[in-house]
């Protein structure tokens, strides 16, 4: 390069360092039809929208009146639910690790994927995304993941389980995220008692199926479930229905 090129250059970049950014007029306008180019991608991409077929293991273990309204009268997600999935989908995919390998199984009409299967050893591994705080986690594991972690096993007739966890808040304290990983070991009358729970679950949901009635609301759930759940005026609306009929 010539001396005075880059004489120029460092003129330049000098120059350009000192314009006054509160001298730039710039209108910001909001650009709603890309969010919806966005939010479509994300739901097409990970099949958001699709109904599954069959009964799968987290049919069973989330709520059951949901899952209900989800096979029988969808409602669309919300673009939040879309932004929570895709997140999930989008992460665990990232994380999943290089070389892990997939699988359906299928056991007392129950289907079953679990996340990923690892190299070494071919061991169960299930990949969360959560914005709980590391400090919660350490305390306790969320039932649902234990539930269907313990159907997992049963299904594969393991009896240990990988389970890697991305707290995207970490504990809420900087330096934030955070990875943090483990093996469950369950006990052979654990895994039984837990199958033997689903199975009640299964019957209850193919009952409500088959009557076309929903299993009762608030009933089939975690409480947290119902918090944003999209399904929740329905809900209360049934729920006060069927008070005003006792
Ligand atoms: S509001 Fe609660 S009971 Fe109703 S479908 Fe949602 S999670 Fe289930």
């Amino acid at each position: 390069m010539h001396a005075y090129q880059l004489t120029e250059m460092v003129e330049a970049v000098g120059l350009a360092s000192k314009l006054p950014l509160q001298g730039v007029t710039m209108e910001r306008i909001e650009n709603p039809e890309l969010d919806r180019l966005a939010l479509d991608h994300l739901a097409n991409l990970y099949k958001i929208k699709d109904k599954r077929e069959g009964i799968h293991l987290s049919t069973l273990v989330y709520c059951l009146t949901r899952s209900f309204f989800d096979q029988l009268a969808p409602v669309e997600p919300t673009d939040e639910e879309v932004m929570l999935f895709a997140l999930g989908y989008g992460l665990q995919d990232v994380l999943t690790p290089t070389g892990a390998g997939k699988l359906v199984c299928i056991k007392d009409g129950i289907t079953y994927s679990p996340d990923f299967l690892l190299k070494l050893n071919g061991s169960l591994g299930e990949i969360k995304t959560t914005r709980m705080s590391s400090k919660t986690l350490e305390d306790h594991l969320p039932e649902t993941w234990i539930e269907y972690i313990m159907g997992g096993c049963y299904i594969r007739e393991e009896t240990s389980y990988n389970l890697m966890v991305l707290l995207m808040m970490g504990n809420y304290h900087p330096p934030f995220p955070k990875i943090h990983s483990e093996t469950l070991v369950f006990e052979e009358q654990e895994l039984q008692a837990n199958w033997d729970y689903l199975l009640g679950r299964k019957e209850v949901y193919e009952e409500a199926l088959s009557s076309n009635q929903p299993p009762q609301p608030f009933q089939w759930c975690k409480d947290w479930e119902c918090k944003f759940c999209k399904y929740r005026l329905q809900c209360q609306a049934m729920e006060m229905v069927a008070k005003k009929e006792v």
